[in-house]
C-alpha cells in the first residue's frame, strides 16, 4: 500500500513536472526576453535624441521594443516593423542573435549606449522610429493614426501600393537623416508604362521611388511636408505610375511654397 502510495505519488510528480517543464522553459525564455527588449527600448531613447536634433521633429513619446519572429513567408523576413496599432516597434528575434555576436556579448547584458552605437541597429531603428512619428505627426495634427492594417485593407491596389510608396519613403528618410545612402534616386524608379512595369519590383518602387518621392519634401519643409503627405494619399495608376509620381511631387511643392509663413 505504501508503495502504491509512493508510486502514485512519484508519477504525479513526474505527470507535473512534464506539464511544467516546458511552460517553465517558455516563461524563462519570456523573462529573458523582456530583458532584452528593456535594453532596446533604452537604445531607441538614444535614436530618438539624435533624430529629434537631425531632423527638427519631435516625438511625442518614444515607442518601446518588443521581440517577435518576424516571418511573412515567401522567404521574405522583416528585421523591424512600427505597429501603429500598439505603437510598438518590433524587432526580429533575428536581430537579437546578430547583436549578440556583433556586440560579442548577450543583447541584455549589453548597455543601451553600446546598442545604440552599433550602425546596423542605427539604420534599422531610425527607419522605424520614421514611422513611429509619422504616426504621431499625423495623430497630433488631427488626422488619426497613419497606416493601419484595417484601414489598408480597405484601400484599393493603387491607394496601398501608393500609401506604401509615401509610407517607406518617409522610414528612408528618416534612416538617411543620419546615414546618407550614396545610391540614386530618380522618377525613373517609378515604371511609366505598363509594359515597362515588368521590369520593376515592388521593392524597387516603394524604397527607391518613395525616398526620391518624399525626399524634397521632408528636406524642405520637414514636419509641415510631412502632414501634407499624410492628408494627401497618393494614388499610383498602373498605366503611368512615374506621371503619378512626378504630379505628386511638383504639387506638393508648390503647395507648400504657396502657403509658407513668413520667417521670423
Ligand atoms: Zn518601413
Amino acid at each position: 500500500m505504501k508503495v502504491a502510495k509512493f508510486s502514485a505519488l512519484f508519477l504525479l510528480i513526474v505527470l507535473l513536472s512534464c506539464v511544467q517543464e516546458p511552460g517553465n522553459r517558455l516563461q524563462e525564455l519570456d523573462n529573458r526576453l523582456r530583458e532584452e527588449e528593456v535594453v532596446l527600448s533604452r537604445a531607441l531613447i538614444l535614436r530618438s535624441w539624435a533624430l529629434e536634433t537631425a531632423t527638427k521633429i519631435k516625438f511625442d513619446k518614444v515607442p518601446s521594443a518588443k521581440l517577435e519572429r518576424l516571418d511573412y513567408g515567401r522567404g521574405q523576413q522583416y528585421a523591424g516593423q512600427y505597429r501603429s496599432e500598439t505603437e510598438k516597434i518590433i524587432f526580429s528575434v533575428s536581430i537579437w542573435y546578430d547583436l549578440n555576436v556583433r556586440l560579442a556579448k548577450s543583447l541584455r547584458l549589453a548597455t543601451p549606449q553600446e546598442v545604440a552605437a552599433d550602425e546596423d541597429f542605427q539604420i534599422l531603428a531610425d527607419h522605424e522610429l520614421g514611422h513611429a512619428l509619422a504616426d504621431q505627426v499625423s495623430r497630433r495634427s488631427d488626422h488619426g493614426p497613419w497606416f493601419l492594417p484595417e484601414k489598408m485593407l480597405e484601400l484599393k491596389q493603387t491607394e496601398a501600393l501608393g500609401l506604401h510608396v509615401v509610407a517607406e519613403g518617409v522610414g528612408i528618410w528618416f534612416a538617411q537623416a543620419l546615414h546618407p545612402s550614396r545610391e540614386r534616386y530618380s522618377a525613373q524608379n517609378f515604371p511609366s508604362n505598363p509594359e515597362e512595369s515588368r521590369f520593376y519590383t515592388f521593392e524597387d518602387i516603394v524604397h527607391y521611388g518613395g525616398y526620391w518621392l518624399v525626399r524634397d519634401i521632408l528636406n524642405k519643409y520637414g514636419e509641415r511636408g510631412l502632414v501634407w503627405l499624410i492628408c494627401h494619399p497618393l494614388t499610383l495608376n498602373g498605366d503611368n505610375m512615374r506621371l503619378a509620381a512626378v504630379t505628386y511631387h511638383e504639387r506638393a511643392l508648390t503647395e507648400l511654397a504657396q502657403f509658407q509663413r513668413p520667417a521670423h
